[in-house]
């Protein structure tokens, strides 16, 4: 597996006087789009820390991809973000190895699709810790040290639905939504201090959490779940077309370089068009 990447380099720690390479968590990169993150920003001279569920073997092999194919390190820490006390130990782990956090990217989410009315309890609290009050936990444990250096990117991986509501996703959505006022919250916060806060907004991104949902809305809504690829999924998107998680690690990237410097606090659309209408 090698998605290489062509961005510039980023610089270095120089304000720090280190002139190590940069230090990037990316949450929930064990797959999808945070792995393409991942590749994305090794691609741009970080070091980066993975983190997130699955097998540990396949774990073990993308960490050893991702060192051989661009020539930094890449840490594994196994947090489950939905408990803060995991996440400060996933801060704590990337600080033991690489000194310190200077780019962190809230990526990790999960999705359940139901109407309202029966829309389990237990899936809205889970909904609402991994997608938004992880972001708020890990934002609150690295912070203080990029502001005090002058130097950090926070990037929050949002959503269309970070602008934009469907039918039988209220906690997504609702947690999206509060990820964008908490994106434009905190640049406000650090933006005297050399610190961008940015959110993602992405269309859909064929990925597991995606494919998982099929199902869920032809069930929610009553219809194949090949119409819900061709009249739900696609015809959101005025390209028709799926946007590849790639793409958002370009774009992520993009935000982390110090050409990017004065964008903070915005909500990014990668959407092929759908927040447009
Ligand atoms: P995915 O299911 O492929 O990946 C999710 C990742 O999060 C995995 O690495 C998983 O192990 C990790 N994760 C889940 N719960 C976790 C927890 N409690 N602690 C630590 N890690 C955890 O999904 P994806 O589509 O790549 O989604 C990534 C992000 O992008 C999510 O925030 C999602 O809401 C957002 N997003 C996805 C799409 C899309 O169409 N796929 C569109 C817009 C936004």
């Amino acid at each position: 597996m090698h998605r290489i990447h062509g961005g510039a380099a980023l610089e270095h720690r120089e304000a720090s006087g280190s002139g190590d390479p940069r230090a990037a968590i990316i949450t929930g990169s064990t797959s999808g789009i945070g792995l393409s993150i991942a590749y994305a920003l090794a691609g741009v001279g970080c070091n980066v820390v993975l983190n997130g569920f699955g097998d540990p073997d396949e774990i073990e092999h993308i960490r050893i991809d991702i060192e051989r194919a661009f020539k930094n390190r890449a840490k594994f820490v196994a947090a489950d973000v939905s408990d803060p006390g995991q996440i400060g130990h996933l801060v704590e782990q990337t600080e033991d190895v690489f000194g310190q956090v200077d780019i962190l990217v809230n990526n990790a989410g999960i999705q359940h699709v139901e109407a309202i009315e029966t829309f389990p309890a237990e899936k809205w609290d889970a909904i609402i810790a991994v997608n938004l009050s992880a972001a708020f936990h890990a934002t609150r444990a690295v912070i203080g040290g990029m502001k005090q250096r002058g130097w950090g990117r926070i990037i929050n991986v949002a959503s269309a639905h970070g602008l934009v509501a469907s039918p039988f996703k209220s906690a997504y959505v609702a947690s999206k939504h509060g990820m964008v006022g908490l994106t434009k919250t905190v640049a406000l916060e650090a933006a005297e201090y050399g610190v961008t806060v940015n959110a993602l907004c992405p269309g859909y991104v064929l990925t597991p959490l995606v494919e998982k949902q099929i199902p869920e809305t032809a069930a929610a809504r009553g219809i194949s779940e090949a119409s819900v690829v061709r009249d739900v999924i696609l015809s959101a998107q005025p390209t028709r077309k799926f946007i590849s998680d790639e793409e958002i690690g370009a774009v992520c990237a993009f935000l982390c370089s110090d050409a990017a410097r004065s964008i903070t606090g915005a909500a990014v659309p990668i959407d092929g068009g759908w927040t447009a209408q």
